[in-house]
């Protein structure tokens, strides 16, 4: 292996909202994190990989916690703390508009003590009067980061600079992994994130909170992509709500669904959708454990 080679894990981190996945989508050129206007869309670790030559870059991209009033909440802190550990970078991502939030105070102390690099992005800097982002770099320099930068994931045009800093800070290292290992895993995956993004833009209150997809089963055509996956819900209630007058709301659920994952793929996709309903399910460790919130 050639010694020029770069890799490592990057963890994002940052409040639900703050940009973390427009950050890894614009990283990757490539939709292969969920964006969604409500918070806490994203409850997985997500690991999208950038290949460059010469480098791999392996994104977590941790869920937002919130109080630890269920079982799942305590298992969000447990990711967060396994994705801080396993790290070569920690990206502190945080919003001009809102900066410090007590959630920004909490992770700042949470990561304060670890002795890895750390790089502090102040985003949405479009959204403030050019004047008081100074003094908020000044409050981010305060801390421990080895470089605190301000930007705007949406309007900024050229985001490789940035790429640059995040790569100047990882180890030389062959790749982690192999391109056998990157084409269907994350797709199956992706698939899942598509389907729950497609909960969370059509559906109100509890039901996207209620929810998880599981891809059951994934085949690559060389034309199309073949998918079953089960929706668990926690009650009959809301899968009569998922369903729709005359399977109206399914169905329409499944054809962007099926859309967005065209774009990603470039090949057809066939999804079959099964609603299934697990009581309580957020409550409980075995569920939890199931479902890959492990
Ligand atoms: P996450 O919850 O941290 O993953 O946040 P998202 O990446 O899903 O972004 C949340 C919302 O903020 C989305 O509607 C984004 O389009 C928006 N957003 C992200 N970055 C910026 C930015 O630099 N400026 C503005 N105005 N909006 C942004
Ligand atoms: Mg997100």
């Amino acid at each position: 292996m050639d010694n020029k080679f770069k890799s490592g894990f990057v963890t994002i981190i940052g409040k639900p909202n703050v940009g973390k996945s427009t950050l890894m989508n614009r990283l990757l050129g490539e939709k292969l994190s969920i964006v969604s206007p409500k918070p806490q869309t994203t409850r997985h670790q997500i690991k999208g990989i950038l290949n460059g030559e010469d480098l791999q870059i392996i994104f977590l991209d941790t869920p937002g916690f919130l109080e630890p009033r269920y079982e799942l909440h305590n298992r969000m802190m447990d990711y967060i703390k396994i994705a801080l550990k396993d790290a070569d970078l920690i990206l502190f991502i945080t919003d001009a508009n809102h900066f410090p939030t007590d959630y920004d105070q909490q992770m700042l102390k949470l990561i304060g003590n670890i002795k890895i690099p750390k790089l502090a992005l102040l985003n949405k800097i479009d959204l403030v009067e050019p004047e008081t982002i100074e003094p908020l770099l000044v409050e981010l320099r305060k801390e421990d980061f080895d470089k605190v930068i301000p930007i705007s994931l949406l309007v900024e045009k050229d985001i490789a600079p940035f790429l640059d800093t995040i790569t100047t800070y990882l180890p030389y290292n062959p790749p982690y992994y192999g391109p056998e290992e990157l084409s269907d895993l994350p797709l199956r995956f992706f698939a899942q994130e598509i389907i729950r993004e497609q909960i969370f833009l059509n559906f109100r209150d509890e039901i996207p909170y209620s929810s998880t997809v599981m891809v059951e089963n994934y085949q690559d055509f060389p034309n199309k992509v073949e998918i079953d996956a089960n929706i668990w819900l926690e009650r009959k209630s809301q899968k009569i709500i998922l369903i729709g007058k005359g399977g109206e709301k399914i169905k329409s659920l499944r054809m962007n669904a099926e859309r967005e994952i065209y774009k990603i793929t470039g090949k057809r996709a066939k999804l079959t959708l099964w609603i299934k309903i697990k009581p309580n399910w957020r409550k409980k460790k075995n569920a939890l454990k199931e479902f890959g919130y492990q």
